[in-house]
């Protein structure tokens, strides 16, 4: 019987995990702590490899299978920068398969080399995520946006529906900044970002376009799209930033949507991509020139 267990304090890689839609329940295996305590005790005396006789109740939280009597076990911990991240478990049925004093090198070795995958696993994923990822704000980047807009026009040729595209622009953004300071220009900017996000359907992109701009793809037609952005536009106009020092900001956003119905299809990716661009800023222009804190959709 074998099972790897992994301190998983932050669920970093519970969320892995689940990106991949593998499903923890069904795998008795892989055992995930939320903290380092059961290791540590198991550990107590030094991250060395712990051999000999074993029974189910020894080890209990690492072998989670109970039809199989074990009769001895090998816990060998997984040590990254001196740190304990995990151990790899190996139990037996067989008395004399795991005793104190056998030769564990090749088992040391096999768990240096985890400890370096997990560790790698990790750092991938942490950069797959970052270069998606608008440090400021913590919502989807340009970059994704662009590729997502992508997907979206390709599937949309393929026969998919329809869909809205909204930028979003903060009205007179640059005296926030010239009546506080620049962080407090970035502390509403995040404030905007979370209020946009926080009811925002899962199937919806969300994204920082640039600077105090943000992009939002919709699932939907035109009407529907203008007035969740309708909607969005209120929620923003009434939502109130308050600061550490007690100071109160309002702001407002001017939005312009468009979408694909009025497209033609016949045309290619990239000119799709950029009349649903091109004209959903003639609206936000439109809505700039109207007065602000206002939807306007784009019209021939
Ligand atoms: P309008 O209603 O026409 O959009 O006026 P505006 O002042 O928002 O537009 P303008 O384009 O003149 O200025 C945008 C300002 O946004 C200028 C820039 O300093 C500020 N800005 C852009 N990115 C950031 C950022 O990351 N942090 C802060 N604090 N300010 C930013
Ligand atoms: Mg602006
Ligand atoms: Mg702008």
């Amino acid at each position: 019987i074998t099972s790897l267990a992994i301190i998983d304090a932050e669920h970093k890689y519970r969320e892995i995990l689940s990106e991949e839609n593998f499903n923890i329940e069904s795998h008795q295996e892989l055992v995930l702590f939320d903290n380092s305590l059961p290791l540590d005790t198991i550990f107590a005396n030094g991250y060395n490899t712990i051999l000999g006789p074993s029974t189910n109740n020894t080890y209990s939280e690492l072998f989670q299978v109970k039809s199989i009597e074990i009769r001895s076990a090998a816990i060998i911990p997984l040590v990254r920068h001196g740190k304990l991240i995990g151990s790899l478990n190996l139990a037996s049925t067989d008395k004399s398969r795991f005793e104190i004093g056998n030769a564990s090198d090749f088992l040391n070795h096999l768990s240096e080399i985890i400890s370096i995958c997990l560790e790698n696993i990790a750092l991938y994923k942490k950069s797959q995520r970052d270069s998606v990822t608008d440090s400021l704000t913590g919502v989807k980047n340009r970059r994704f946006f662009d590729k997502t807009l992508t997907k979206k026009v390709d599937e949309l040729l393929k026969g998919a529906e329809n869909f809205s595209i909204a930028l979003i622009d903060i009205d007179k953004f640059k005296l926030v900044n010239d009546n506080y300071d620049h962080d407090i220009g970035d502390i509403v900017l995040k404030t905007l970002a979370s209020t946009i996000k926080l009811d925002l359907p899962i199937n919806y992109c969300f994204s920082r376009y640039g600077g105090e701009e943000f992009a939002l793809l919709i699932p939907c037609n035109i009407s529907q799209a203008f007035n969740y952005c309708e909607k969005l536009r209120e929620r923003v106009s009434s939502n109130i930033i308050t600061l550490d020092n007690g100071t109160k900001i309002k702001v407002t956003v001017s939005i312009g949507v468009y979408s694909t119905e009025t497209i033609s299809k016949n045309l290619s990716i990239e000119r799709i991509e950029e009349a649903l661009i091109t004209n959903s800023d003639k609206a936000l222009y439109e809505a700039k020139n109207n007065g602000r804190n206002q939807v306007v959709e784009f019209r021939q």
